[in-house]
């Protein structure tokens, strides 16, 4: 048995079988790579599920984690920490959102904004309480946004779900206006789907909901887990769409690869008093001091205008995968989010030969293929990855 498979079977042993996982057992990462625990290197474009924003092991983030937990790891939120309070202003200031509240996840962001949309309806909408989300769109696996997530195959096994989401069609702004009711607080979406399969939605969507919110005096939250902290080739997604959300999430790249999350809201959509909501590790100093760390660096060395130009170098490299493999039926991509579709479910075996050629990727849909790679990725690393895929490509 090699190291890899050692660990592998300690994993079937001991651990809760819920994830499909791929067998490699990374043990190392430096920029936009990683070595398992043989000594094999591959080029990281998954980087955490679109986490690891700056790559691995960035000088900025190491020495902030270092330093903050020497001095003061957390504290609880009875108290006051300066990390927290930095980062809050970074964002606040970067944003159009006025306040920011920290969790520790995804879900638990969706969570806190669902919360403050039911508040809001409450005191705004004589009651309302609905939330109307999308299709094939992800929120996360919590009981609350697994039955926000509109994709039937997370939600069976665990019926009935929390009452309260109304599904519609992604990119259809009447599907919108016909769901609408007294029942309705807000519209939550993903300015681009990505558990759903990159799903780009037409230029104008965002803004004609955002008109329709207004009419109807319903939140606009925009859940930028995965589009936000320039993903997309903006800061957050919703510049992209030229639209102000009343409220958005965010999570993943926020950390640069610690576990954080957050909701950020416009003050008169902001419902939550004190009391209604809090958290025993969110915002605490080291994920604060962390996220301050990487954000600064994101702002101050302008990536989002590097990830812009690495999205048209990506998409050239994977358009020319297409003009080579015929059963390449599709790109598509934004910012550095990008998929490449099949025509037929071939995703896992092109997973298993991309692996055997040293590019990590994600398999999104059975017959697509998703890259998030970090944003600091080259275009020489890019170029080299997607000649390990077009080796595992020739192979299928
Ligand atoms: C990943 C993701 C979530 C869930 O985040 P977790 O940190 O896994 O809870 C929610 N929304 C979107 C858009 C995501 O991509």
């Amino acid at each position: 048995m090699t190291i890899s498979e050692q660990w592998i079977a300690k994993e079937q042993q001991y651990y809760a079988q819920t994830v499909r996982r791929q067998p490699v057992v990374i043990v190392k990462g430096e920029g936009s790579r990683v070595w398992d625990a043989d000594g094999k290197e591959y080029l990281d474009f998954v980087a955490g599920w679109a986490v690891d924003n700056l790559g691995h092991s960035h000088p900025a983030i190491t020495q902030a984690i270092v330093e903050q937990a020497g001095t003061l790891i957390q504290t609880s939120n009875q108290f006051f920490t300066v990390p927290q309070l930095q980062l809050a202003e970074l964002l606040v200031e970067n944003s159009c959102l006025d306040r920011v509240f920290f969790g520790n996840s995804g879900a638990e962001a969706n969570e806190g904004a669902l919360k403050l949309a039911k508040k809001y309806g409450k005191q705004h909408r004589d009651g309302a309480y609905e939330v109307i989300t999308a299709f094939n769109s992800f929120h996360g696996r919590t009981a609350t946004t697994v039955a926000a997530t509109g994709q039937p195959h997370y939600q069976e096994a665990f019926l009935p779900l929390q009452p309260g989401f109304v599904h519609v069609d992604f990119n259809d702004v009447e599907a919108i206006m016909n769901a609408t009711t007294d029942r309705t607080a807000a519209v939550m979406l993903e300015p681009v789907q990505g558990e759903g399969g990159v799903n780009i939605p037409d230029e104008d969507y965002l803004v004609r909901v955002r008109e329709w919110c207004d009419q109807n005096n319903l939140l606009l939250i925009l859940d930028e887990v995965q589009t936000g902290m320039g993903r997309l080739g903006s800061l957050f997604g919703y510049e992209e769409y030229n639209v102000e959300p009343d409220v958005i999430t965010l999570a993943k790249g926020l950390g640069y690869g610690v576990p954080i999350g957050a909701f950020m809201s416009k003050e008169s959509a902001m419902a939550l008093v004190p009391g209604d909501h809090g958290s025993t590790f969110g915002g605490n100093a080291l994920t604060t001091a962390a996220a301050y760390a990487g954000t600064k660096f994101l702002i101050d060395n302008n990536i989002c205008s590097h990830v812009k130009q690495m999205e048209t170098h990506l998409l050239d490299r994977l358009n020319g995968l297409k003009a080579r493999f015929s059963f390449v039926t599709d790109v598509r991509g934004k910012g550095l989010l990008a998929a490449l579709e099949f025509d037929s479910d071939v995703s896992g075996q092109v997973l298993t030969n991309a692996n055997e050629a040293g590019i990590l990727l994600n398999g999104v849909r059975p017959n697509a293929v998703r890259f998030m790679p970090p944003l600091t990725v080259t275009p020489e690393e890019i170029d080299e990855g997607i000649g390990r895929l077009e080796d595992a490509l020739a192979k299928i």
